[in-house]
């Protein structure tokens, strides 16, 4: 019996309605994946109820003695699973986690260095429309017209003359492996703090996948839900030196009761993350976008930098004409299959049109499609980029997706008792 279904049926039927529609469609959203039934069960659970204003047993609230299990218990797994000193869990979501390293070390007028937003970077790396740019004095950096690609020598004369006090790397659509070494090189030459935001690609760190920041770098930030599989959130881990000056700024810098239902949730996505298997699901990411990437060059498609080293990759129609991001996204939504129109580097159009698409393999991967399902869909995709403009050709690959999800169902359960 469902209480929601009674109390509020409009909800309970908005609910029904999505989980339908991850299971029937394709989700190619990079940013995005299925949790697992115990994530969601824990993230479902009572210890939404619960004040816990502070840290492990030092709250300002009585009664805390369970949700400190789970608080630690997400501390211990996060610090076991990146190998890090010291890992704050209470931000309520990556945006939360950057402003908190930010903080913790920078003043407003500061002056920052991140990768530009239409070059890969994320809003909160220095937009001018975001907290970031408007409290910081950020200087974008951009990739290389020819490589598309961060061009480290020239980073390193870009710093020297910005003489940032924090340099920012990690990205939102940067299908490319970051070279930390060279960022903590540069980070060292001017003196700046070195900040990485792994929010796309914690899983493929946390497995030894994409070789990790965090030997190198002062703050590492994170969500907890993309690659990493776990419930919507954020973290940071730092070096010890700053772990007292990160947790005053996360509360009461920033943040007043943590959302301890997600934390217990953040502790079970950790632990399945720690699990051996877990490698193993992130090499198949890795083996999925390298052939949903081939498929998509074989059958003629320019991707940003040739290629994908990640769970991403971008298309791009630049000098295609009357093709666009837009356009794209919305007959790939007809043919459903679920993209994000997405800039590429020196991108001639808006932000609200743009000359790309960003696609991940992380979703895919979860509900157990493999490579030869990753060609499949390039055609899909294909077909669905040629055929934008027939509404008939649309729903006839509708269909073929739907019956190839139908062969890896998803939360079936759920849909059994709707
Ligand atoms: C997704 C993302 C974030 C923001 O995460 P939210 O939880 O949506 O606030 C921050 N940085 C990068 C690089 C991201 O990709």
């Amino acid at each position: 019996m469902s209480y929601l279904k009674q109390v509020d049926p409009e909800i309970y039927d908005a609910i029904l309605k999505e989980t339908t529609r991850e299971a029937t469609k394709l989700e190619l959203i990079a940013s995005e994946n299925f949790v697992s039934e115990a994530v969601l069960e824990a993230a479902g659970g009572i210890m939404t109820n619960k004040y816990a204003e502070g840290y492990p047993a030092k709250r300002y609230y009585g009664g805390c003695e369970f949700v400190d299990i789970a608080e630690n218990l997400a501390r211990d797994r996060a610090k076991q699973l990146f190998g890090c000193e010291h890992a704050n869990v209470q931000p309520h979501s990556g945006s939360n986690a950057n402003m908190a390293a930010y903080f913790t070390v920078l003043k407003p007028g500061d002056k920052v260095m991140g990768l530009d937003l239409s070059h890969g970077g994320h809003l909160t790396h220095g937009h001018p429309i975001n907290f970031s740019g408007f409290l910081f004095n950020f200087t974008g950096y951009q990739v290389d017209p020819k490589t598309e690609t961060v061009d480290y020598d020239k980073l390193m004369a870009q710093a020297k003359e910005v003489r940032p006090k924090m340099i920012v790397s990690g990205a939102s659509a940067y299908p490319r492996f970051f070279d930390f070494k060279r960022f903590r090189e540069i980070c060292d030459e001017v003196g700046a703090y070195m900040m990485v935001d792994i929010a796309h690609i914690a899983g493929l760190v946390a497995a030894g996948l994409h070789p990790s920041p965090i030997p190198y770098a002062d703050f590492v930030t994170t969500t907890t839900h993309k690659t990493l599989r776990g419930p919507r959130g954020g973290m940071v881990m730092c070096k010890e030196k700053y772990a007292a000056d990160l947790d005053k700024m996360v509360m009461p810098g920033l943040q007043g009761g943590p959302l301890m239902h997600i934390i217990a949730a953040k502790a079970v996505a950790f632990k399945e993350a720690l699990q051996p298997e877990f490698r193993g699901y992130q090499q198949r990411i890795l083996d999925n976008a390298k052939a949903l990437a081939e498929g998509l060059k074989k059958r003629g498609h320019k991707l940003v930098s040739g290629g994908t080293d990640t769970h991403l990759m971008l298309v791009s129609f630049v000098g295609i004409e009357k093709l666009t991001g837009k356009k794209v996204e919305e007959a790939l939504d007809k043919a459903g299959m679920t993209v994000n129109k997405n800039t590429v580097p020196y991108d001639p159009q808006k932000p609200f049109i743009t000359s790309g698409i960003r696609i991940g393999t992380p979703a895919v991967t979860t509900r157990g499609m493999g490579v030869k399902e990753m060609d499949q869909i390039a055609e899909f995709i294909s077909r669905g980029i040629a055929q934008r403009t027939d509404d008939a050709a649309l729903a006839q690959i509708a269909s073929e997706v739907a019956a190839l999800c139908a062969r890896f169902p998803l939360y079936a359960e759920r849909l059994k008792e709707g």
